[in-house]
């Protein structure tokens, strides 16, 4: 088993395969590090609806995304659409302006498209018709810009993933959690981890952080969102809190 890698990626949710599938279709050796065991890997990603807020100019766009829905689905379905317009004003309002232009650029311009770079390496999507459809005189009317979600919801969105990564012949190692970047006073060389009570230095040429979002860390959560988060109870949040001041000290 070599420990030698083009691209090393720390995580193992959405984040992470995202950031795997695109390193490998251009060639690269990957090993992605998981610190949970495989029925618990996915971190926050397993526990989401799999929703995508993606634009939409109508029910054609999204028969391209989505190509089993049927004819009789569609009629009795009102998907609306999500304009750029819509995405971005709901982005300014949620975040009251705080967003940062650049990536909220990115992520309303690229939303449909990075959807259909998914489907196309395997990614099945459907209408959210549980959460976000209401029937109105026969027809189930969507509402919130909100249509798109992957099969199996969370769950779903995190086996695809693991089956899709795999049959790419991308590496997934669970049970192994990152615990310091490997510094040789000019560049990061690889990642330091602990397996099976053993430490472990596995080397690349690139190292990706996908390991989680700072509500994972109780201590930003209470600061940034406020008293009484520190006690809530959130995936990974113990791997996080210490890969966090890891990478901090190293
Ligand atoms: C209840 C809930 C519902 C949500 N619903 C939606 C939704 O429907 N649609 C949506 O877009 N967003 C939703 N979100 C937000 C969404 O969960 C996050 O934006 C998304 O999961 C972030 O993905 P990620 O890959 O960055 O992190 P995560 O999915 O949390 O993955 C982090 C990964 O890193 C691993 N890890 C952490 N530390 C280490 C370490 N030291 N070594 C190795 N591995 C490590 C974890 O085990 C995990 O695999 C929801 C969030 C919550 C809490």
């Amino acid at each position: 088993m070599t420990d030698n890698w083009d691209v090393i990626i720390v995580g193992g949710g959405n984040a992470a395969f995202c950031a795997a599938l695109a390193a490998r279709e251009r060639g690269l050796s990957i090993l992605m590090l998981e610190r949970a065991p495989e029925n618990e890997s996915g971190g926050n990603s397993r526990f989401t609806a799999g929703a995508f807020r993606i634009v939409y100019n109508g029910v054609d766009d999204l028969r391209v995304l989505m190509p089993d829905l049927t004819d009789a689905e569609c009629a009795i379905s009102d998907f609306g659409a999500y304009t750029r317009d819509q995405f971005f004003d709901d982005m300014f309002r949620v975040t009251r302006w705080r967003t940062h232009g650049d990536l909220c650029e990115r992520l309303v311009t690229k939303s449909y498209e990075s959807a259909l770079w998914l489907q196309s390496k395997g990614m099945r999507f459907q209408p959210i018709w549980g959460r976000q459809a209401y029937k109105i005189d026969g027809k189930f009317k969507f509402w919130g810009g909100l249509t798109v979600e992957s099969w199996g919801g969370g769950p779903g969105l995190v086996d695809q993933h693991n089956s899709i990564a795999k049959k790419r012949g991308v590496e997934l190692r669970c049970n192994t959690r990152a615990l310091s970047l490997i510094y040789d006073g000019h560049a990061v060389t690889g990642v330091r981890v602990k397996h099976n009570n053993a430490m472990h230095d596995l080397r690349a040429a690139c190292v990706v952080l996908a390991c989680g979002g700072f509500e994972s860390n109780p201590e930003w959560r209470t600061r940034y969102l406020g008293p009484g988060w520190n006690s809530r109870k959130c995936a990974a949040h113990v791997s996080t809190r210490a890969t966090a001041c890891e990478w901090r000290s190293t």
